[in-house]
């Protein structure tokens, strides 16, 4: 699994390794801080380009001119409109939840309105394919259509939340365009990067600091340092997780732009912002998260083929562990809360049996809040309700435990039950058919 610090591919930061006095780290080897549950739960929200460059406008960051189309008739009008106000041309974007559109044929810039029309009829609808969106592709449902700008340098800004420190840092590079991943493994030293401390915020004088590490010529400077502060504040008031300008442009005239834009939101705080909240598109996301975010189970979807059903976060991320230990792997990350109720369990059912890779289900259940013969009767109606073929696996303690085995073994069906955690491990990757 790869890292999810700049948000990519990977849902989660699985621990690899946890005790309770010494610090945990993620699979790729990042420090992550301990907070209550001991785990680190990455959900972000994320938004398309047109919307994140919508909320950079309004806090003074410069992007091209431009509308976002859901039709081929907007686009072209839009392209007409840019190209009567004197646009020398325009470039048509896909919008979809993934970069490295430009590479998969999502972005073509048209000298004239035809050629516009033409490259919207294209893209708009198309399957596209990109290293993020995965084989399968994306559907693109919408299109972004921009005034082109002259191009004199591609760079990059971003800014991330650094696990280590537990600051967030604004990282420039003069290797815009590319991705950042990719600068970051071949040459670490053309990524510059200025911590910023929370007491204090970001400084002008470490933006000033970067625009210079940029090598941004005199008359750029002061304009370039209002652009990264405005990102900040940006990235800030929105409670955001990632703020990513890629490229950020200078021009032959001299000025800097927001050629593409991503910005994620943290999910643990949009509570406190509705007209973020609002942008969410569920046509981008995976459709088994979308029905579980509507129960308010915590879902994630992931590649195996063990279903696991688990209270709590923690608990979850160790039962991920476990299998995968045992030769297994989750088919999911699954927390349905510490005080589920029956229909929740009944939905959370639903929900892992829709996976078609799914083939044994992991229910790993420490009762508490949830007492354990209240999910056993769950369990059983949920079962026998959605006449489940695939075997099921579980591993019970705490709260009324007895009373749960109970209920289980007299409801007739095939439970297995393992005695310990690391049994039960190995008895539903047997069930799953092994490696
Ligand atoms: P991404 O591939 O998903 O990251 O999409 P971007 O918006 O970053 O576009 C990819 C590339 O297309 C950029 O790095 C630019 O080189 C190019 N591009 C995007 N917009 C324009 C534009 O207005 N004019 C020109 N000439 N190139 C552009
Ligand atoms: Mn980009």
């Amino acid at each position: 699994m790869v890292c999810r610090v700049f948000g990519r591919q990977d849902k989660i930061c699985l621990p690899l390794a946890r005790s309770r006095a010494g610090p945990v780290y993620c699979r790729s080897g990042f420090r992550i801080p301990q907070i209550s549950a001991d785990v680190a739960v990455l959900k972000t929200m994320k938004i398309h380009e047109y919307q994140a460059k919508e909320i950079l406008a309004k806090y003074g960051v410069a992007v091209p001119r431009g509308e976002m189309a859901n039709t081929l008739e907007e686009a072209t009008a839009v392209a007409r409109t840019l190209f009567a106000e004197g646009a020398s041309g325009v470039v048509v974007k896909a919008q979809i939840h993934a970069g490295g559109r430009g590479k998969g044929g999502g972005v073509k810039v048209a000298r004239t309105r035809e050629e516009a029309e033409l490259y919207a009829k294209n893209i708009l609808g198309m399957q596209l394919v990109t290293h993020q969106t995965g084989p399968q592709g994306q559907k693109v449902q919408r299109l972004l259509v921009e005034e082109t700008a002259a191009i004199d340098r591609e760079l990059y800004l971003g800014i991330v939340l650094d696990r280590a420190t537990g600051k967030l840092v604004f990282m420039a590079s003069k290797a815009g365009g590319m991705e950042i991943e990719e600068v970051a493994a071949k040459d670490p030293d053309a990524i510059f990067k200025e911590t910023i401390d929370p007491a204090v915020g970001f400084g002008a004088w470490q933006a000033r600091k970067l625009a210079f590490a940029l090598g941004l010529k005199p008359t750029q400077i002061n304009h370039a340092v209002a652009f990264l502060q405005s990102l900040y504040k940006a990235f800030i008031d929105t409670d955001a997780s990632l703020v990513e300008i890629n490229p950020f442009i200078t021009t032959k005239d001299d000025k800097l732009f927001a050629l593409d834009a991503k910005i994620t939101f943290d999910d643990n705080a949009l509570f406190r912002h509705a007209d973020i909240k609002a942008l969410r598109d569920t046509a981008e996301e995976d459709p088994l998260e979308v029905e579980a975010s509507k129960y308010a189970l915590n879902y994630i979807k992931l590649d195996g083929s063990i279903a696991c059903m688990v209270n709590g976060a923690g608990l979850a991320m160790a039962t991920m562990d476990i299998i995968q230990y045992a030769g297994g792997s989750p088919a999911n990350f699954l927390d349905v809360g510490g005080g589920a109720t029956q229909e929740q369990i009944e939905h959370a059912f639903e929900i892992l049996l829709s996976d078609a890779n799914v083939k044994a289900i992991f229910i790993n259940i420490f009762g508490g809040i949830l007492r354990v013969d209240r999910l056993a009767t769950g369990v059983v109606a949920a079962a026998l309700k959605l006449k489940v073929t695939v075997p099921i696996v579980l591993r019970l303690e705490g709260t009324n435990v007895e009373e749960g085995r109970k209920i289980l073994k007299e409801s007739g069906l095939n439970f297995q039950v393992g005695a310990t955690m690391k049994e039960a491990a190995e008895l539903v990757v047997r069930a799953a058919g092994g490696r």
